[in-house]
């Protein structure tokens, strides 16, 4: 029974299990598994780095502002992408219209040119 749920606590890889870490933050580990989790923790800076992630993440706030942030960074990154889209092509249209307009007025003045030769 006690090996069974300590073989829950760690992947074949040596490192902590998401039930590990849940079981480590709600304080539902007996005394043992406490101190294995705690020394694997001080060894394994990825288990230390992922235990910050899911404690800051139970935290409400935290996702709350999290998701805010993202999202505010997401809608800015988009509305600077459809600005880009948008704006591009409007400035060539403009560039050949006015391209069209030049060539239009060259070829009747050297039309002109040409019907009256002085
Ligand atoms: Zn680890």
């Amino acid at each position: 029974m006690k090996t069974a749920t300590h073989s829950a606590l760690f992947i074949p890889g040596g490192c902590l299990t998401a039930q590990a870490f849940r079981g480590y933050l709600n304080g539902s580990l007996s005394a043992t598994e406490q101190i294995r989790v705690k020394e694997h923790l001080r060894s394994c800076r990825i288990c230390s780095d992922a235990l910050e992630g899911y404690k800051r993440h139970r935290n409400q706030d935290f996702l709350q502002g999290d998701l805010e942030m993202l999202s505010t960074r997401i809608r800015k990154r988009y509305a600077a992408h459809l600005n880009r889209k948008t704006t591009f092509p409007v400035m060539i249209v403009i560039v050949l219209i006015i391209f069209f307009i030049i060539i239009l007025i060259a070829y009747y003045i050297i039309r002109f040119l040409l019907i009256n030769p002085s």
